[in-house]
């Protein structure tokens, strides 16, 4: 068991930018964390310099409560599974999960129980005594998993190792992973570039661009409150709608309007948030679900996003539209029905889930704050004289 305190670390590679910046993260004993963000972000450096692959160049990495900066990765009771499964080509999988265990001059009794258990925790007791290239590439990831767990570390360290397998894989490791979390309560620090991977198996996720944390949160919080535009469009897939345009007063109240584009007359609930901002350029940022869903339509008052269909996705339980309107291009995630490409649309908006962002520095504007209270009192359905 094991609590992890990163405070300020970076890392300067020498070539005129930092790969990581004063990073700032606590793990909590037992917690999952995933590190996300797009390539090149600076998440593997991170995960190898809490390994101890990686030399710190600033700040504090504290495990337990104990600077480790300088400790050798051996001595910091860490496992770590990569993407590239890294087993030994010419040892059995018994081996493979053995090897560790060996060079450690574990008892050989204590190795074989160990094996045996992380086998059957993992469904892999039949395999122990094949080789590597004759398993599949599951099979591989689980011995690299096995291997990890008969160390017995305090924390595990995961590396993309879900990148190599093939879709419907990953998604059944990926809740193999979580369960076996779950059932073991370490503490794990996990890497992927994809969004799904870590909004479905963090406790918490860490959002990271250009070295930089962007963004520390549960995932449904910071699916909810971005605190960016980068945030906003990198977590939720197919990715958030951006509309470049200008908050605006109107007869009728405050407005979001594009000229020759999308205009929006904003719900009361809005009005004191746009008082607030003032006239002016402003980014508004729409989920694909808030875009013509059944809970839109139920609504006579929504306002209408108007586009023509080029593309659609019929997925069963759902249909995405991409759309084209004159200044933008946008998705919708709608129910099953007759939509055809080229058809004008007009769709509902739940005007209870609209972001808006800063024009100029892409901050998010906190909407919540201001109309919480209203949005809650009125559960999310306008009637008439909600507008303004
Ligand atoms: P990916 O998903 O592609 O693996 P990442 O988010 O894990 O990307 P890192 O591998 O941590 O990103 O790289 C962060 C930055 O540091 C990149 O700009 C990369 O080019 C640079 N970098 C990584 N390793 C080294 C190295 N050994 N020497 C110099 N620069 C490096």
């Amino acid at each position: 068991m094991a609590h992890l305190s990163l405070q300020g670390i970076s890392k300067d590679f020498g070539n005129g930018s930092f790969a990581v910046k004063n990073a700032q993260l606590d793990v909590e004993d037992g917690e999952f964390v995933v590190l996300v963000g797009p390539s090149g972000c600076g998440k593997s450096t991170l995960l190898n310099m809490i390994a101890g692959l990686e030399e710190i160049t600033e700040g504090s990495l504290k495990i337990n409560g104990k600077l480790c900066n300088d400790l050798p990765s051996k001595d910091r009771d860490i496992a770590m599974v990569f993407q590239n499964y890294a087993l030994y080509p010419h040892m059995s999988v018994a081996k493979n999960m053995a090897f560790s265990l060996k060079l450690r001059k574990v008892e050989k009794s204590e190795i074989n129980r160990r094996v045996q258990e992380a086998a059957r925790v993992l469904d892999i007791s039949h395999l122990l005594d094949r080789l590597p290239k004759e398993l599949s590439g599951g099979q591989r990831q689980r011995v690299a998993i096995g291997r990890a767990i008969v160390r017995q570390p305090s924390i595990f360290l995961f590396d993309e190792p879900l990148s190599n397998l093939d879709a419907k894989l990953r998604v059944q490791m990926r809740v193999e992973i979580r369960d076996l979390h779950h059932r073991l309560g370490v503490t794990a620090i996990y890497v992927t570039h994809d969004q799904t991977e870590a909004m479905t198996m963090g406790d918490r996720i860490v959002v990271m661009r250009d070295g930089l944390i962007q963004q520390t949160a549960k995932p449904l919080e910071i699916y909810n409150h971005p605190v960016n535009r980068f945030v906003a469009g990198f977590i939720g897939s197919p990715a958030m709608n951006f509309f470049e345009g200008q908050l605006a007063r109107t007869d009728l109240g405050w407005a979001f309007h594009q000229p020759k584009g999308i205009h929006l007359s904003l719900p009361k609930i809005l009005q004191a948030f746009a008082e607030a901002q003032g006239e002016g350029p402003i980014t508004l940022g729409l989920r694909p679900e808030v875009i013509g869903s059944a809970q839109a339509y139920r609504d006579p008052n929504a306002p209408k996003l108007h586009g023509k269909i080029r593309v659609i996705e019929p997925l069963g339980a759902e249909t995405y539209l991409y759309c084209d309107s004159e200044t933008s291009n946008w998705t919708a995630r709608v129910e099953q029905g007759d939509w055809s490409i080229g058809q004008n649309v007009a769709l509902p908006l739940l005007s209870t889930r609209l972001h808006f962002f800063d024009a100029k520095t892409d901050v998010s504007l906190p909407i919540e704050q201001q109309t919480n209270a209203m949005a809650t009192s009125q559960m999310g359905i306008f009637n008439e004289d909600t507008f303004a």
